[in-house]
């Protein structure tokens, strides 16, 4: 497979992950012109940010340009959202299947936008597509799907009608180099441009019904105040939720504790325990672990709790390879 954006911060993520992967291996890799024809170790250089080597026969592969044709029938794409929407497009049209991060096709009335262990019945909508041969499937925003893994099995089986939450996002949400060090340092940001929205949005396409026009959204009332925190990795939020049916807090921990809906499905980046009650470290689970904690009555709504997850890897790259062995396993690609 190729990796598109891949000597960003969740390009990087992509080619750790894959690093050993028993399904999938990185095969080719792309970026910028200002990038492309380099080894691709020379094109990452200093920016390499992760505490393992780059794997070695990455290093070596030459980054290819944007437009290249690609040999890889299955693309992971990290692009910036300045050129991901027209080119992730272009390689759908020439037969690929793309995972993407970016922002530009999540909502898109034909284009899936899955947590496998949420809506993976929406990958239906592939069926819908254009593409000849060729498809676009997406993953949430980074702090969405962080929120959705929690709110999920509580939708299920009370319903959430409405709920607040207020995020703390680490520095690596940003890429690289990301927000200056003179703004974050020592500092809270209390704005980051165009997530609020996101976080409102996305949410109620991930719990929607698959309907014959798409996905009919789930109706949710979210009010979301985003902030950057000087924290490397992880998004850490604070929800308060209102749900439509009343329910005990044993009740509200024993549907969190029980969700497991990929237990029956062998996938390799799957964790055992997509969410972890009450510990609280986002490496939880190899980084595809929600950790929820602090659950309580909420004196203003129903319920509150904190929710913690990996933005680069359960947000990103984590939650894209974890759609593409939903797909391989479905017997899609
Ligand atoms: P980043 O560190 O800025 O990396 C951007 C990547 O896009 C680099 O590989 C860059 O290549 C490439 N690129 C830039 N302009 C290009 C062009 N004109 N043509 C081809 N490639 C180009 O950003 P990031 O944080 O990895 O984010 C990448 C995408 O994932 C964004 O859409 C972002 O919103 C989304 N996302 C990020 C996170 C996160 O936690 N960081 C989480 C979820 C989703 P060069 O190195 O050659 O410039």
């Amino acid at each position: 497979m190729a990796v598109l954006g891949a000597t960003g911060t969740v390009g990087q993520r992509f080619v750790q992950l894959l690093e050993g992967h028993p399904w999938f291996y990185v095969a080719e890799v792309l970026a910028s012109d200002q990038s492309a024809g380099k080894a691709y170790a020379e094109a990452v250089g200093g920016r390499w940010k992760l505490t393992t080597r780059i794997p070695e026969a990455v290093a070596r592969l030459k980054v290819r340009a944007p437009g290249d044709s690609l040999k890889s029938p299955i693309l992971f794409s990290s692009l910036d959202a300045s050129v991901a929407g027209e080119l992730e497009e272009r390689y759908a049209r020439a037969g690929h299947q793309v995972f993407s991060n970016s922002r530009n096709h999540r909502l898109d009335p034909l284009v899936p936008l899955v947590i496998p262990e949420v809506n993976r019945d929406h990958i239906e909508l592939l069926d819908r597509q254009k593409f000849d041969g060729g498809g676009i499937l997406t993953n949430p925003n980074c702090s969405t799907i962080v929120l959705v893994m929690a709110l999920a099995p509580l939708h299920r089986e009370f319903g959430v009608e409405s709920l607040i939450v207020t995020t703390f996002q680490a520095t690596s949400g940003a890429g690289y180099p990301g927000v200056p060090s003179l703004d974050i340092l020592g500092n809270v940001i209390p704005y980051i441009p165009g997530e609020e929205p996101k976080m409102e949005v996305e949410t109620n396409k991930i719990l929607g019904r698959l309907g014959p026009k798409g996905i009919d959204p789930a109706g949710i009332t979210v009010s979301a105040s985003c902030h950057r925190v000087p924290v490397l990795d992880g998004h850490l939020m604070a929800m308060s939720v209102k749900l439509q049916r009343k329910a005990s807090l044993k009740a509200v921990l024993a549907s969190l504790r029980a969700f497991r809906p990929l237990h029956r499905i062998e996938l390799p980046s799957a964790p055992a325990e997509p969410l972890l009650i009450p510990r609280l470290d986002v490496d939880r689970a190899s980084g595809m672990g929600v950790t929820v904690g602090r659950i309580r009555p909420c004196p203003v709504l129903d319920w509150k709790f904190d929710a913690l997850g990996h933005n680069t890897i359960r947000g990103a790259a984590g939650a894209s390879i974890l759609n593409a062995e939903l797909l391989a396993h479905a017997g899609r690609i």
